[in-house]
């Protein structure tokens, strides 16, 4: 699914050059569940948006189920990350004034769905991660965990192929972060490709392959020897 071929990445602050990203080449097959570890400010969370299409490499190629994404025009960029690409964020991305049923729903608005429809698919997705009950409720009303189930079903509402999660449980206690893993142990049996960062062995141990990134390179790149005897 996924080509990365010496993919670079510096932000510039003014001036100054700051290399984030010093070639990164690897490829993510379909239906591969990755776990991507590394010290705070090695480059991860850059990555992982390069990977969502939500910034561009300063150099290097991206394919992605067979588009090149480094260089595409804005407006494919949007269409790639609407209909290929589910998206999960530590800080759950919600927006405030909207039901989770709502929330659910926005990305299908940009698909051209009609409004019945769209409620009907937001919830079913809502239901698939347990919040069949709570469709009315807006985040400021649900718990950490309902939050970030509510962006699990948001993310999986287009039926995308990719399912990215920048440290999705990084705000939960270990009680709660378990039970999101299960439901992305499910994404993923269902057939979805899933790459998730996370600062957690215990976390990291849900995925079959490990890469850790060290200075803007990957360091390691491993089967993970727990989930490999399980297959
Ligand atoms: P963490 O584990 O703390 O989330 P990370 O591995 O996700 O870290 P990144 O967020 O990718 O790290 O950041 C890598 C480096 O790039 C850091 O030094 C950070 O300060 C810098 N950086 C990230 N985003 C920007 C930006 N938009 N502009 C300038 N510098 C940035
Ligand atoms: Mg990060």
């Amino acid at each position: 699914v996924i080509h990365l071929e010496d993919i670079r990445k510096s932000y510039f602050i003014g001036k100054n050059e700051l290399p984030v990203l010093k070639g990164v080449t690897l490829d993510i097959l379909k239906n591969e569940y990755v776990a991507l570890m590394g010290p705070s400010g090695s480059g991860k969370s850059t990555l992982m948006n390069i990977l969502g299409a939500l910034d561009t490499p300063t150099s290097g190629k991206y394919i992605l189920s067979g588009h090149d994404v480094s260089v595409m025009e804005d407006n494919e960029l949007a269409r790639i990350r609407n209909q290929e690409i589910g998206f999960v964020f530590q800080q759950f991305n919600l927006m405030p004034r909207l039901s989770a049923l709502e929330n659910v729903a926005v990305p299908l608005i940009y698909a051209g769905i009609s409004k019945k429809e769209r409620e009907e698919k937001a919830r079913l997705m809502l239901e698939k991660v347990g919040l069949g009950d709570r469709y009315k409720h807006k985040p400021n009303e649900l718990s950490g965990g309902q939050c970030q189930r509510v962006a699990i079903a948001r993310a999986l509402v287009n039926d995308p192929s990719l399912i990215l999660a920048d440290e999705p449980t990084g705000n939960l206690d270990t009680k709660t972060s378990v039970e999101i893993m299960e439901i992305f142990g499910r994404i993923h049996a269902s057939g979805n490709t899933v790459v998730l960062v996370t600062h957690e062995e215990d976390i990291a141990d849900h995925a079959r392959r490990i890469i850790r990134l060290r200075d803007g390179v990957v360091e390691s790149d491993k089967m993970n020897p727990v989930k490999s005897l399980a297959h």
